[in-house]
């Protein structure tokens, strides 16, 4: 197993490393970081969790520092630019700047809409050499002429599938069409559609193709059980488990987003500190709840898929799917969101007679059955769970559903809980 020393980072990145407490390198680091620093284009397949943060700003604070560019003529250019689809991706990927090149000299700056432009305006002035952003606002500000990139050797596409989804193609291309032909570019996705596929295809120069699986391994890791239970009999569930106090950082998947709020009236109502984040708050709010969620002011978060995608919580102990995703590849993002960088994490869904199509594409996916708890409460079919009398011929018996593996077993609390 490789450490940092041996990817060649310098002192100063080392030191930040060890003051983060990271140890070893992610897969994705220790493929990535060495083909960065080479100057190469990287195609990067990996999702949030893998590190793959640090995996391309490791190598670029140590780029940029070795060339010693914000020492060029007193005057700062921007040489690095990170493009990523949410606010708080790009919030968080400003923080790790902050932290792996405390020991450097450069300057970054994170810019994103749905706030005031002013203060960014002004960041951008004293000058950067390293951006952060948004498409949208940052395209604004270059028509505007706050933001230029004519200097710019390093172009960063984070979450690129996601960017698709979220309809900012035509944004990228009018960002790509105004920066240097001649650049190291560096594309992330953690999934690989047609045209993801085509757009990395122009933007790339022979680049070194990375792929790092993180469900299997993510979804090994993590402790993953289903109840089944009625859509009405999931609110009761929810504050039944959150009495265990061990569920103490709790990411809770809704469908929708007015089935996110009605859940947090349900867990305010029972004195349980929650808030929502979907895509009808604004900005503020979304980032304020996160903020309150991440110091362990609140204790759940409701989040929907968009809001939640890609959002880093160090300390999260818990994800619970309230609503099975319709997509089974959502549910390992969503319980990827637990068990982040080798620590083990706990994962509970809740499966209605609506969900079980989708828990068996879950299985499916997986290429395993989740083990089902069957001593609470609420259990949805009794005679799936209800002991059978020994007397009753096996014949008679009720069929178990096609999904369910009955294991009675309580994960929380269990004893592999390592944080
Ligand atoms: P990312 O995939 O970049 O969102 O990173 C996921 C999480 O893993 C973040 O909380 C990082 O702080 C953490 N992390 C990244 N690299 C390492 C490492 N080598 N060792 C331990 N934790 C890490």
């Amino acid at each position: 197993m490789v450490n940092f020393e041996q990817l060649h980072l310098i002192p100063r990145l080392l030191d930040a490393l060890t003051a983060e407490g990271y140890t070893t390198p992610t897969p994705i680091q220790e493929q990535a970081i060495p083909v960065i620093l080479e100057g190469k284009d990287l195609f990067g397949i990996a999702q949030t969790g893998t590190g793959k943060t640090a995996a391309f700003a490791l190598p670029i604070i140590q780029l940029l520092q070795n060339k010693g560019v914000h020492e060029t003529s007193g005057h700062r250019a921007i040489k690095t630019l990170i493009c990523t689809p949410t606010r708080e991706l790009a919030i968080q990927i400003g923080e790790s700047f902050a932290a792996y090149g405390k020991h450097c000299h450069l300057r970054h700056t994170v810019i994103f809409g749905g706030v005031g432009q002013n203060p960014q305006v002004a960041t951008l002035r004293r000058g950067v050499d390293i951006l952060i952003a948004t498409p949208g606002r940052l395209l604004d500000l270059m028509q505007q002429g706050f933001v230029h990139l004519q200097h710019l050797e390093i172009f960063v596409l984070d979450e690129a599938d996601r960017m698709l989804d979220m309809g900012f193609i035509h944004d990228i291309r009018r960002i790509v069409a105004k920066i240097p032909v001649k650049r190291q570019t560096l594309f992330f996705s953690a999934t690989l559609p047609n045209d993801i596929v085509a757009l990395a295809h122009t933007l790339l120069h022979n680049p070194v193709r990375i792929e790092v699986t993180p469900p299997a391994t993510t979804v090994d890791m993590i402790q993953q059980s289903v109840y089944y239970v009625s859509k009405e009999d999931k609110k009761l569930l929810l504050t039944h488990l959150l009495k265990d106090q061990q569920l103490t950082s709790v990411l809770v998947f809704s469908r929708t987003k007015h089935g996110a709020d009605k859940i947090v009236k349900e867990l305010l109502s029972k004195n349980i500190q929650a808030q929502a984040i979907h895509g009808n708050k604004s900005q503020n709010a979304r980032q304020r709840a996160l903020s309150a969620f991440k110091q362990g002011q609140i204790r759940v978060l409701v989040a929907t898929d968009i809001a939640a995608r890609g959002i880093d919580i160090d300390e999260l102990s818990h994800v619970v799917n309230y609503d099975l995703p319709e997509v089974a590849e959502t549910y390992v993002h969503r319980i990827g969101r637990t068990g982040r960088a080798g620590l083990s994490g706990v994962a509970f869904s809740f499966c209605d007679h609506a969900d079980k199509v989708y828990l068996r594409d879950i299985h499916r996916l997986i290429k395993k059955e989740l083990p089902v708890v069957s001593d609470h409460p609420f259990v949805l079919n009794q005679a799936y769970s209800a002991p059978i009398p020994p007397s009753t011929p096996s014949h008679h018996r009720p069929a178990p559903p096609a999904a369910a593996n009955p294991v009675k077993r309580k994960w929380f609390g269990g004893p592999n809980r390592s944080r």
